[in-house]
């Protein structure tokens, strides 16, 4: 039992993600609650987006503090809006006082289930984010940047 531990469960933002030489993406930039399952794909959706946009300039050598910046701001919105949904899921779990059924699922859940086209809309959003990310081949190459 020595080795198991329990991890703190947390939610937040950096004001900014990068300084001088440091960009911090995935949970050192914004830690994601477990809610969802979804902390591991915005990390890497993070690292995919930070090789887009700095590949380029790292390679030629020539990287500034708005290379940083852009990648702050091509991934905060993603974060902000996946915080938001677990924020959502977390205030109707935490609704859920004495009295009430506790094995019953949350009522955004249950209203998602309702619907014909949201438990599409929601899962695709889980699975893939809400601004997926693919590598860009021309990353490397000068001029190259996020597809
Ligand atoms: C209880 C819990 C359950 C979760 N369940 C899920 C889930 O099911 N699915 C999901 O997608 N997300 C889940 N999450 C969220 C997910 O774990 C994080 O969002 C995700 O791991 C972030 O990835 P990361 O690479 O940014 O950071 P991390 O996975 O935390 O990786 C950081 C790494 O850096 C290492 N490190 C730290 N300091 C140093 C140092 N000084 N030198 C060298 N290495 C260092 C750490 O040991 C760690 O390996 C869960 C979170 C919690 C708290």
């Amino acid at each position: 039992m020595d080795q198991v531990h329990l991890l703190e469960v947390c939610m937040d933002r950096l004001k900014q993600w990068w300084r001088p030489g440091l960009l911090c993406i995935g949970d050192a930039a914004h830690a994601m609650s477990p809610i969802g399952g979804v902390g591991v794909n915005l990390a890497i959706q993070d690292a995919v987006a930070a090789a887009n946009i700095l590949a380029g300039p790292l390679c030629e050598g020539h990287l500034t503090d708005a290379d940083l910046g852009a990648v702050q701001a091509r991934r905060s919105f993603p974060t902000k809006a996946t915080q938001k949904v677990q924020l959502m899921m977390r205030r109707k779990r935490q609704n859920t006082g004495a009295g009430t059924d506790p094995a019953r699922p949350p009522a955004f859940l249950r209203m998602v289930a309702r619907s014909q086209l949201m438990p599409h809309l929601v899962g695709r959003l889980i699975g893939i984010g809400v601004r997926p990310k693919h590598i860009n081949p021309g990353g490397t190459l000068a001029g190259a940047g996020e597809p």
